[in-house]
């Protein structure tokens, strides 16, 4: 739960490199996506892509529509086909991998049996709810429902402590809200408002359609948010968040009453089957000070109305389709946009690759991975990682000692390519009939798993996405960074493709990466892992001020209508960008090609360089996904991500005679240089 995996961009958003498609004869870097309306320097984004924005509209299942997008067309076609394999091989082994992914898949396509089992799959839980006498039993029932998957009102989970990353640990963090963020139950501005009056309306739906007449699923509704809003109340905003230290707070069972006075963590532990731990780490102690309070606060009827609606709404993706529509027209319609659901066989699929992704993985690595796009891929990463340690030792602003430190943990980052060397052992897990079944035993699965770890040393091999995941991440704690499989091949790896493609496409995404491990969270992990620190005060001090450069570049962007972008939200992630893309730069001109002028399409190497990358972030984005993402997204939207960066390099500037009277134009003075 606590491993702070510093991705590339949000769940399946992420939006690469600029090739088409098909493997026919495109151009890798297409001159037909450019508007020449548009003056690169008023804003280069329209002007690299204006015509693919036009050309390009979100289809109605989609509330973003970018390169990404089409590029996951392509990945979702070859998975497709193993799925659709797998579930028409009815003589696979029981027990074998064929037979749990064909299974698993089978089970989520069968609409009609998800029908007419309605909500049944669930008695089970009901009536246990039902049956919650008292506080203690409340707390075990709680507990319980986390073993089966079905995490409500905090979240938990074993990861390696922060302090000492040989060690695994227990750690509790804030959750139990229906809104994505805290931040919805309090701003007032009309578009949060809208979303927070649906939602009020939406808990009662859902309990109407468990069955409660409406009158009593109003009052049910009523009582369930007015709770949501004490925990939203007691928890951490995101920003606060980002902070490791304030994250970081260890008690013994011994102790830790002394923090939440009323809860009895000797029975939470017991709840979650922890055994022979004593200590652990608690993300927002203010948030269980507030749950302690609650156990006796909140009348027991409403407790259990809070555990109904949220197993409901949790499992409502799995569930016939009534309760299915219901979550898809709150939280992907009214909150987001969307206006038709993705075909069943999608979203299924994305079930099955986050249940038994290491099984479906294997399938895939299989019959789609290159060992060519690997070694690639780390000679590139090699390349950007040389780069970038010269760059750190011709840094002005950074003293040789903390120089020294700094060039030790850049190069002592583990670099995890394609898919991991010691797959996941699925043999305790079985895969039947029953599609919400198949999701709790994989849960249940998953959770076993976890608690194994407990005791035994910090197992490093383990990744966190799977092969075919289109990501790439940093994971502090094991200072390592990873890119699946399915960002290895083609399109994403083109070697038709020149340098300057490559290099502005993914060797920006290998920086972007890189430069996690030095961003404001980063930087305050050690080559080990540790969260430690490493730094001089000066050099601390010389690092948020040009941090605070990019921060306030960010906080001035404007987005949509009035809305601004967080800077401090986004500030791990912005400087990631601009990071990566200097390196990513200097490591091009490395090449034959950052050496020569000589013009392809009309266009010299420095301008493709820079035309690749804006390339990447082309994306149509409806309003209502942008508002949300400007809420709950650590990363910038598409268009800043693209402009911001470049408006702070020099190169750009001279590749496309950059005025001081064009938009972007930034004084000297006003521009970022952190890494
Ligand atoms: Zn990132």
């Amino acid at each position: 739960m606590n491993l702070r995996k510093i991705t590339l961009a949000s769940a399946a958003l992420l939006a690469m490199v600029s090739f088409k498609t098909s493997a026919q004869d495109y151009p890798v870097l297409d001159p037909s996506n450019i508007d020449h309306s548009v003056r690169p320097g008023d804003n280069f984004f329209k002007y690299a892509n204006g015509n693919w924005l036009k050309n390009n509209p979100i289809p109605a299942t989609e509330t973003r529509w970018g390169s990404f997008n089409e590029l996951q067309e392509n990945n979702y076609k070859a998975l497709h086909q193993l799925l659709d394999d797998a579930a028409k091989n009815r003589t696979a082994p029981k027990g074998s991998r064929d037979q749990k992914v064909g299974d698993f898949y089978r089970s989520g396509m069968d609409s009609v049996a998800i029908e007419k089992a309605g909500i049944t799959p669930l008695n089970g839980v009901f009536s246990r709810i039902d049956n919650i006498k008292n506080i203690n039993e409340l707390i075990a029932e709680i507990g319980k429902e986390h073993t089966e998957g079905i995490g409500t009102l905090y979240g938990f989970g074993v990861s390696p402590d922060d302090k000492n990353v040989s060690r695994e640990i227990v750690q509790f963090g804030q959750a139990g809200i229906g809104l994505p963020d805290r931040d919805y139950y309090f701003n007032t501005d009309a578009r949060t408002t809208k979303i927070r009056d649906a939602y009020k309306e939406y808990i009662p739906q859902m309990f109407m359609l468990m069955g409660e007449p409406e009158a009593e699923a109003k009052k049910d509704g009523k009582d369930v948010y007015d709770f949501e809003v004490k925990l939203a109340t007691a928890s951490m905003t995101r920003v606060e968040r980002r902070d490791p230290y304030k994250t970081y707070n260890k008690y013994s069972l011994q102790n830790v009453n002394e923090v939440t006075p009323g809860l009895d963590w000797k029975k939470v532990f017991a709840s979650l089957e922890i055994k022979n731990e004593d200590t652990m780490l608690i993300g927002m102690p203010v948030f269980f000070k507030a749950v302690a309070v609650e156990l006796t606060a909140t009348p027991m009827n409403t407790w259990k109305k809070y555990l109904k609606f949220h197993l409901v709404n949790g499992m409502a993706p799995f569930l016939s389709s009534k309760f299915d529509q219901a979550r898809f027209d709150f939280y992907s319609t009214k909150m987001r946009g969307q206006k038709e659901q993705k075909p069943r066989w999608k979203r299924v699929l994305s079930v099955v690759d986050g249940s038994v992704g290491e099984l479906l993985g294997q399938m895939y690595v299989e019959k789609y991975f290159t060992p060519e796009a690997k070694k690639r891929m780390q000679e590139l990463v090699n390349n950007l990682q040389e780069t970038y340690a010269d760059r750190i030792k011709n840094l002005e602003w950074m003293s040789d000692e903390t120089k020294k430190i700094a060039l030790v943990k850049l190069g002592t980052f583990v670099k995890k390519i394609g898919y991991t060397d010691k797959w996941k052992d699925y043999s305790k897990l079985t895969i039947g009939n029953v599609y919400v079944t198949n999701i709790m035993a994989s849960a249940k699965f998953e959770y076993d798993y976890d608690m194994s770890k407990l005791g035994h040393p910090v197992d490093r091999t383990v990744w966190g996405m799977t092969p075919p995941t289109v990501n790439a991440y940093y994971n502090p704690g094991f200072n390592e960074i990873v890119f699946p499989a399915g960002i290895l091949q083609f399109p994403f790896f083109n070697f038709k493709a020149d340098d300057a493609v490559n290099y502005g496409g993914i060797g920006a995404v290998i920086g972007h990466e890189m430069t996690h491990g030095f961003d404001d969270e980063g930087r305050l992990y050690d080559a080990s892992g540790n969260l430690t620190n490493w730094w001089t005060p000066a050099d601390s001090a010389k690092f948020e001020e040009r941090a605070g450069v990019v921060v306030k570049q960010f906080n001035n962007s404007v987005v949509l209508d009035t809305v601004h972008v967080n800077g401090k939200l986004t500030e791990g992630e912005n400087l990631a960008d601009l990071g990566g893309l200097s390196i990513a730069y200097q490591a091009f001109k490395k090449t034959k090609e950052g050496h020569s002028d000589e013009k392809i399409d009309g266009f010299t190497p420095d301008q493709r360089f820079f035309l690749s990358w804006a390339q990447v972030w082309r994306a149509n984005t409806r309003d209502q996904e942008m508002a949300s993402r400007i809420m709950t997204d650590p990363h910038s939207p598409s268009e800043l991500r693209c402009n911001v960066p470049i408006s702070n390099m020099e190169a750009w500037y001279k590749a496309f005679n950059i005025q001081p009277t064009d938009k972007m134009y930034r004084p000297a003075d006003e521009r970022a240089k952190v890494w």
